[in-house]
């Protein structure tokens, strides 16, 4: 890339959260491989991310081009409508066999908001069909959901800024976030608040929604599965449909396939996303029971309401399948293990860092945060001067790498964040 193409692209296109008029600086990547992201200049970096929880095989995964590659020759896309692939059918058939048992209806979606938006409009079809007005959500704070507009208004109030959308987003119900972190003793306590507003306005309550056991780009918190065994059984005892955003923890990240097994419970509709492809292309996929499925079918509207234009893409699809199929091999259990042990082992005792506020490890995540926010900027320059790609957000330094990634290749991440640490200049005082 010249630096004519960075030039255009500093003047002319959006990045994520990224101020147009005064953007931070990005760094040209020409390419990726198994662990490594590669800059422009040929430098090779270590990547921490797995570009937001997705790459879990490593980039440039054989079997994964060999499945895009099979698919291609075939078709690369051809409309859901009256239509189906092979490619689909093996991909579902995999997603009900690896989910909860009760999840057997799959809707395939675009992204991760997508799959959340078609979540809630399921809740919502399945109480209208059921002759009951209710259009409530009860969410935690700290929570996070996407960026399309149903599922924003179910984010954190303070993070998505809802003070931006007021009068335009509906208003759900928001209880506190989970206290009690993931190795605590249980404390009954954290789960109050919860019962009391699932109490107080369960007529009119749709659906609980919320990110199971780790709470991810709202906060990176990891909280106590007594927590989820509780909202299932309130939600039994109101038949309050449970929807989980697996979207960031599921398919192996938190050391279970999916988040849920942690606290022995199943959601009436599962969101997956980000790591279902391996980290190639978008694609996200809503689940639910037959019960939810027939009752919203036998409706008014005699079908669920929504189907996209690339819903069901062949090569989304297959690539898809041959990451669940890589999956199932059983690797990834050892793999995130290890990796599990390493971030414990080196991140936690830097707690004791007099610019760490907290030190926490769940699955293949390790959380540093910080006692002062980042000055993104610097600290992403000082990552990739050190050979590595990790981006923070606000206090929290976090890591979740590629499962495949090696030891030495880990002690580069680890090794690269407690150096940080000790440099006051990559934190504002504030
Ligand atoms: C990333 C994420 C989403 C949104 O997914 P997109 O593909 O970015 O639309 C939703 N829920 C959770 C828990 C996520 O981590």
């Amino acid at each position: 890339m010249t630096s004519d193409d960075l030039a255009f692209d500093r003047d002319h296109i959006w990045h994520p959260y990224t101020s147009m008029s005064e953007p931070l600086p990005c760094y040209p990547v020409v390419g990726a491989q198994g662990v490594y992201l590669e800059l422009a200049d040929g430098r090779q970096l270590v990547d921490g991310m797995s570009s937001w929880w997705a790459a879990i095989h490593g980039y440039n995964h054989p079997r994964l081009n060999q499945a895009l590659q099979q698919q291609m020759a075939q078709m690369s896309h051809v409309m859901f409508g009256g239509i189906t692939h092979p490619a689909a059918v093996a991909l579902c058939r995999r997603l009900v066999a690896m989910t909860p048992a009760p999840l057997e209806c799959v809707f395939l979606a675009d992204s991760g908001s997508v799959a959340v938006e078609v979540a809630m409009k399921m809740a919502l079809q399945y109480w209208q069909a059921r002759g009951e007005k209710r259009q409530r959500f009860l969410t935690l704070r700290r929570g996070y959901h996407g960026d399309t507009f149903s599922a924003m208004s179910v984010c954190d109030p303070e993070n998505s800024m809802h003070s931006l959308w007021q009068g335009y987003l509906p208003t759900h119900l928001f209880a506190p976030a989970p206290q009690c972190r993931f190795d605590d003793a249980w404390d009954e306590q954290d789960i109050a608040d919860f019962a009391q507003q699932i109490d107080d306005h369960a007529d009119s309550i749709a659906a609980v929604i919320l990110e199971p056991i780790v709470q991810g780009a709202g906060g990176m918190r990891f909280y106590h599965p007594r927590y989820l065994q509780a909202v299932r059984a309130l939600c039994d005892r109101h038949q309050i449909l449970l929807i989980a955003d697996e979207i960031a923890t599921g398919f192996g990240r938190t050391g279970k396939l999916f988040a849920c097994e942690h606290a022995g419970i199943a959601p009436d509709i599962l969101c997956v996303g980000k790591a279902l492809t391996g980290g190639t292309m978008t694609l996200s996929a809503t689940l639910t029971t037959r019960e939810v499925a027939n009752t919203i079918s036998n409706g008014a509207a005699g079908c669920f309401m929504h189907g996209p234009t690339f819903m069901g893409n062949p090569l989304a699809c297959a690539v898809a399948d041959a990451s669940l199929a890589l999956l199932q091999e059983g690797g990834w259990q050892t793999q995130v293990a290890n990796i599990e042990q390493q971030l414990r082992a080196t991140l936690l005792p830097l707690a004791a860092h007099p610019q760490v506020a907290d030190a926490r490890v769940l699955g293949a995540i390790g959380v540093i945060e910080s006692r002062h926010p980042v000055n993104l900027a610097a600290i992403q320059r000082f990552f990739v001067e050190r050979g590595v790609w990790i981006r923070p957000f606000g206090k929290l330094i976090y890591v979740m790498p590629p499962y495949v990634m090696t030891p030495a290749q880990l002690e580069q991440l680890t090794q690269a964040i407690h150096a940080a640490l000790d440099r006051p200049a990559l934190f504002s005082d504030a």
